[in-house]
């Protein structure tokens, strides 16, 4: 063999031997993010749940303690559901994500979300509309559709100026060749995505750099998350939008989830 190739050789062993590191470095990364985000959460969920249990004694505090308490539950939901993403995203990166699958009712899955989202609806004068057609119980993982909800309805709300609408629709799709399938649709009248952007808002922490957007906070994983754990799903998960006209996200759920 000629020297030459001998060092060709070498180099190339190296170069796997990086890679095999840094592939290594990265898992323990993400498997960092989870146990710290979890750690996390633990304490967050106690600040949330006291300040529920004082929000409902209700008449024995004064209405500017009411504001205060009113405002820690609203930002520990805020921040719990932003750790949630990267505690969610580093587990999915570690490859430590299971889907546990049970029946699920859509309607329900919304009822429960509403007893978080309705304070910072009303906060902002939005005014929401729901219609659920008559869709059968499907088989998926009640936790990440839940988590797939939230933050789309989250965004939905983020992005929307006071005054505006939000409709949240679900119906079955009955195809022949195909398994059957829930089309989800949460559509807003808030500020709109431009074309160019729309191709780049389910990547990992990219957000719209525009003066509009830039207003609200978060972490730019909300979309990202959304879209794999709607894939995990065998789903997909799309936009439609005009700028300052507003936006609709539309995902696709098969009602008996891939692998089941
Ligand atoms: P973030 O934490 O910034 O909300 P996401 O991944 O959820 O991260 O969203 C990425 C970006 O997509 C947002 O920063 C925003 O620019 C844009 N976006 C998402 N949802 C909407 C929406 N309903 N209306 C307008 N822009 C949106």
């Amino acid at each position: 063999m000629s020297e030459a190739n001998q060092r060709l050789m070498e180099q190339g062993s190296k170069l796997q031997a990086m890679n095999a590191k840094l592939t290594e470095t990265d898992r323990l990364k993400s498997e960092f993010l989870a146990v710290m985000s979890h750690e996390l959460r633990t304490p967050l969920t106690a600040i949330i749940a006291f300040a529920e249990i004082l929000l409902a004694e209700g008449e024995t505090l004064s209405s500017l303690q009411q504001e205060y308490l009113q405002d820690i539950f609203e930002s520990g939901h805020q921040l719990l559901s932003q750790i949630n993403d990267i505690l969610n995203m580093s587990k999915i990166e570690a490859g430590l994500v299971q889907i546990n699958y049970n029946q699920i009712d859509i309607q329900e899955v919304l009822n429960h979300l509403m007893h978080s989202i309705s304070p910072l609806l009303s906060k902002k004068g939005l005014m929401l509309s729901i219609e659920i057609a008559d869709i059968p119980p499907i088989v998926a993982d009640r936790e990440k559709v839940t988590h797939i909800f939230r933050n789309l309805i989250s965004n939905a709300i983020k992005f929307t100026p006071d005054g505006g609408k939000i409709n949240i629709s679900a119906t079955l799709v009955n195809d022949q060749e195909k398994l059957s399938e829930v089309v989800v649709k949460i559509q807003d009248t808030g500020i709109g995505i431009n074309k160019e952007d729309q191709k780049h808002i389910f990547d990992k922490f990219r957000q719209v750099d525009s003066a509009e957007s830039r207003e609200y906070p978060g972490s730019g994983l909300g979309l990202a998350l959304a879209r794999n754990l709607v894939e995990m799903h065998g789903g997909r998960i799309w936009v439609e939008s005009e700028a300052d006209r507003g936006s609709t996200f539309t995902f696709v759920l098969p009602v008996i989830a891939k692998g089941c």
